[in-house]
C-alpha cells in the first residue's frame, strides 16, 4: 500500500504564530522541530497501518513561496525524518504528483490549516496570503484542504486523514464528508492564539489516526468536484489581478475576481495556479 503525506506547518500543535513558520525567525528552528515530528508520527501511523511506502511532502512556503531559488518547502529536518519513509523537498506547491499519477492507496494532509477568512482558524489563508482571500470550486469556497482533495481525486486517490486545527477538521468534513478521518490538535481561539493539546500527545493521536484511517480505507471520500470544473479566485489587489490579465483561458470579472473553466480540475486549475 502506497501512502502520499502532505505536510504544512500552520496546522502543528504548538504553532501559532507566523514567526514558528517563517524561514529566517528565530522561531522557526523550534516550528520545523514541531512539523518534522507530526509528520514522523503519521509515517509510524501509516507503516502501523499496513503502509508499504510512504512519501511525505513538504508543503509550507516558509514565507518564501514565490522564490524557488530560495528556502521555500524546505522546513523538514532531514537528519530526524523516520527511516520508513522518503520526502519530497523544494518542489512548487502540490506540483509533486509522481505518487499520484503512478497510483496511490490514500493521502493524508497533516498540519494543515483552514481556509482564508476562517473566524477562529489559527493562521488561516489559502495558498498565497498575498495574493488569494477566497477559492472556489464550482462555486463552493475550498482551501488547500479542497485543492489537495481535487488533486488526489481527479488521479482516483482518497483523502484518509487530516490533521490540523479545529477549524481545519471541521472545513474537511464539510468538504468531504464524515468518511475522512480528521485529528484536531489544537482549538483556534483566534487567528494568533489557541489552546493545545501537548505536542507529545497530538503525535500519539496523529499516529493512531493514521493507522485507522488506513484501517478505514473503504469508506475515505475521494474528492472529485465532476465536470466541466471552474476555479475561481477573489484575489486582494488590483495588482494581483493585473497578473491575470491577458492569460488565455482565464475569465475575469471585474474588479478582483478570475475564473478558470476545464474539463478536469486539473486543467482548470494548472491556469491560475501560482507555482
Ligand atoms: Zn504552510
Amino acid at each position: 500500500m502506497r501512502v502520499l503525506i502532505m505536510g504544512d506547518m500552520e496546522g502543528v500543535s504548538g504553532i501559532v504564530h507566523w514567526d514558528q513558520v517563517s524561514h529566517g525567525s528565530p522561531m522557526y528552528q523550534e516550528g520545523r522541530r514541531l512539523y518534522t515530528a507530526e509528520l514522523n508520527a503519521a509515517v509510524r501511523g501509516a507503516r502501523a497501518g499496513g503502509a508499504t511506502e510512504v512519501v511525505v511532502v513538504d508543503s509550507h512556503g516558509a514565507g518564501a513561496a514565490g522564490n524557488m531559488g530560495g528556502p521555500a518547502f524546505n522546513s523538514l529536518i532531514p537528519e530526524e525524518m523516520d527511516e520508513n519513509c522518503e520526502f519530497v523537498t523544494h518542489h512548487g506547491w502540490a506540483n509533486y504528483l509522481d505518487m499520484l499519477q503512478e497510483g496511490c492507496d490514500a493521502c493524508f494532509f497533516v498540519g494543515i490549516h483552514a481556509m482564508g477568512l476562517t473566524p477562529r482558524g489559527v493562521l488561516s489563508h489559502t495558498v498565497a496570503s498575498g495574493r488569494w482571500l477566497v477559492m472556489r470550486i464550482n462555486g463552493q469556497p475550498v482551501g488547500e484542504i479542497g485543492i489537495v482533495a481535487a488533486l488526489c481525486g481527479h488521479y482516483g486517490v482518497p483523502m484518509a486523514l487530516v490533521t490540523g486545527d479545529d477549524q481545519a477538521c471541521r472545513e474537511a468534513v464539510e468538504l468531504l464528508g464524515e468518511g475522512v478521518g480528521t485529528v484536531a490538535v489544537k482549538k483556534g481561539l483566534g487567528r494568533y492564539s489557541a489552546r493545545h493539546i501537548s505536542p507529545k500527545r497530538a503525535r500519539r493521536m496523529i499516529e493512531e489516526g493514521a493507522r485507522t484511517a488506513l484501517e478505514n480505507l473503504a469508506g475515505a471520500p475521494t474528492f472529485k468536484p465532476g465536470a466541466p470544473v471552474t476555479v475561481s479566485f477573489e484575489l486582494v489587489s488590483a495588482d494581483v489581478m493585473d497578473g491575470y490579465r491577458r492569460r488565455e483561458g482565464i475569465k475575469l470579472e471585474e474588479p478582483n475576481k478570475v475564473h478558470s473553466t476545464g474539463e478536469t480540475f486539473l486543467e482548470a486549475w494548472e491556469r491560475l495556479a501560482p507555482f
